[in-house]
């Protein structure tokens, strides 16, 4: 398969939902120009970040990766499951790939991704350490791979205050300052012109409880899913795009053969055609 961008740079915000329509975010959309954005996108049941993200790295829906937030926290997870995540994948094609995780949610370094699998690992408290945690990592690594960056604050503040609340749409600008800081480091370092982007939310919230999420109201269970770089095309999927379609996606940019057991596929459309 031919290989689409020389690496895959995935950014997730975490209980963003669909919501960042809703603020102003002109980092995001820089990023995503020329690229694909739904605010449609369908996250996996319950919507609950160990599921979701799980989804989001394995390809299939909770019943069959089995992470949930506890598992997440308390156990790694099996290096030979049938459903690998895309950084496994990535690894298994290249062992020497550079791979990195960024996260302020430890159990997604700790437990959803397989142990060993990044070569680079961080967990941060807060998610504005992330901005200095990724330059001083692309200091030394301009070879990287695949990276993955979670930020978690938007979901704090739909805890606190409530999802869709003017507090938590001043955190989704916030974060979206750091996305912008993040891009302009890589791009300062000619490590933005090649790579695929992805930008996505695992659950949004404030379905039936305005301070919670885990629901399958549409509030909870729709998030926004963009994608940009080489060979992306803007056009519009006939079907919602599905978080477990990322792995899909990521596997295709990368010139890497999805396995067979994903249940998540590259969204119609998505690349153009001559590359299909
Ligand atoms: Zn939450």
């Amino acid at each position: 398969m031919k290989q689409l961008a020389k690496r895959v740079i995935v950014i997730g915000l975490d209980g963003a939902g669909n919501m960042i329509d809703q603020a102003r975010t002109p980092n995001i959309e820089a990023a995503l120009s020329g690229g694909f954005i739904t605010y449609s996108a369908q996250t996996v049941l319950p919507t609950i970040s160990g599921e979701c993200w799980g989804s989001m790295f394995h390809g299939v829906k909770p019943e069959l990766h089995g992470l949930n937030n506890e598992k997440a926290e308390t156990n790694k997870y099996p290096v030979d499951s049938p459903y690998p995540s895309f950084l496994r994948i990535v690894k298994e094609a290249d062992p020497t790939a550079v791979i990195a995780s960024f996260s302020a949610w430890k159990p997604i370094n700790d437990g959803i991704i397989e142990e060993g699998v990044a070569t680079y690992v961080s967990n941060v408290y807060a998610d504005k350490h992330l901005v200095t945690e990724v330059a001083e990592f692309a200091d030394k690594h301009s070879d990287f791979k695949a990276m993955f960056i979670q930020f978690d604050g938007i979901d704090g503040a739909g805890h606190n205050f409530g999802y869709g609340s003017p507090l938590y749409l001043e955190v989704i600008e916030e974060t979206d300052g750091f996305v912008g800081s993040i891009l302009d480091t890589l791009r300062a370092k000619d490590l933005l012109e090649e790579s695929l982007i992805i930008l996505l939310a695992d659950h949004g919230g404030g379905g039936e409880d305005p301070r919670n999420h885990g629901s399958d109201h549409p509030k909870d269970a729709t998030i926004f899913w963009g994608c940009a770089g080489p060979n992306v095309s803007d056009a519009a999927v006939a079907e919602p795009v599905l978080i477990e379609d990322t792995a899909a996606v990521v596997a295709k940019a990368l010139g890497l053969e999805a396995p067979d057991a994903w249940s998540g596929k590259v969204p119609a459309g998505l690349f153009k055609e001559t590359v299909e």
